[in-house]
């Protein structure tokens, strides 16, 4: 298995039950990979100071600390697109052994002239992108999903991994305005055209929103990654927060992919070969 979506460092939890940080060293993610089958993670820095529920490593921190594991862990890293130098800051940490960027989580609309400069740096390394989509009432990430065509448009080479309350929520035709909302999807919604649509774009089921997306609806989940196998790749976001202790180490991900009995080949390819094609 390939686990696309995991930090190293401190994460904080939304929930007013628990206190304080938790911290995750690479002994750590190495541990919940043993544990639960995972041969390769991508760990995923974030713009300095972007997420005051994470304080991740740093990107060079994050280079430094993954290289004696190349292989197993392979490092995206996000300068802040806010500095003017930031594309060029990436050209020089993938020189530097980054694999990707991400995870890109900024307070910016997802097609600002900044945020495509960035995408459009991965695009010409060859490289794919991370982008983490969310829409208010405590942040606004990467805002304005309906905006992603255009951001799209503008790199049609870049391989571009969406996760994030704000496009999960699209799964249905009528997301409402809440972050993770319940019940069963009404028929399709933004997600289905857009990952329809575009060869390049790809989804990660992470942490609690692509939980909630498929979990909501185990019908509609089997249909949709029946359709979209080629197009969604596991991921948990290790070491968050969850309901039931952390994303990964509680294992929720791995269970609902397998509670859907679908097709082994179609397994296959969301736990493992996807991740492997959009690192290749
Ligand atoms: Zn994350």
């Amino acid at each position: 298995m390939v686990d696309f979506h995991t930090h190293i460092g401190e994460v904080k939890s939304f929930s007013p039950k628990l206190k304080g940080w938790v911290r995750a060293d690479v002994e750590d993610l190495l541990g919940y990979m043993e544990e639960r089958w995972v041969e390769r993670a991508v760990v995923l820095s974030l713009p300095p100071s972007s997420d005051p529920y994470a304080r991740v490593v740093s990107n060079r921190e994050l280079l430094k600390t993954v290289e004696p594991h190349a292989g197993k862990l392979v490092p995206f890293c996000c300068p802040n697109p806010l500095s003017g130098r930031a594309a060029a800051l990436f050209r020089r940490m993938v020189g530097d052994g980054c694999r990707g960027l991400g995870e890109l989580k900024v307070q910016l609309r997802i097609d600002d002239p900044r945020v495509v400069k960035l995408l459009k740096a991965a695009e010409g390394l060859g490289v794919p992108a991370l982008v983490h989509v969310e829409e208010g009432p405590l942040f606004n990430y990467c805002h304005g999903i309906d905006r992603l065509e255009e951001a799209l448009k503008q790199t049609p080479d870049l391989k571009l991994v969406v996760h994030g309350p704000g496009w999960w929520r699209h799964i249905s035709a009528e997301p409402g305005g809440e972050a993770y909302p319940k019940g069963p999807v009404v028929g399709e919604g933004l997600v289905h055209r857009l990952l329809r649509r575009f060869d390049n774009l790809y989804a990660d089921i992470s942490a609690f929103s692509g939980l909630n997306a498929l979990a909501r609806d185990l019908e509609h989940a089997r249909r949709f990654l029946e359709e979209f196998q080629d197009k969604v790749v596991f991921g948990t976001d290790f070491p968050c927060l969850s309901a039931e202790g952390q994303f990964g180490t509680d294992g929720a991900h791995l269970r609902l992919v397998e509670s859907l009995q679908l097709p082994g080949s179609t397994v296959r390819k969301v736990l493992r070969e996807n991740a492997e094609k959009l690192l290749e």
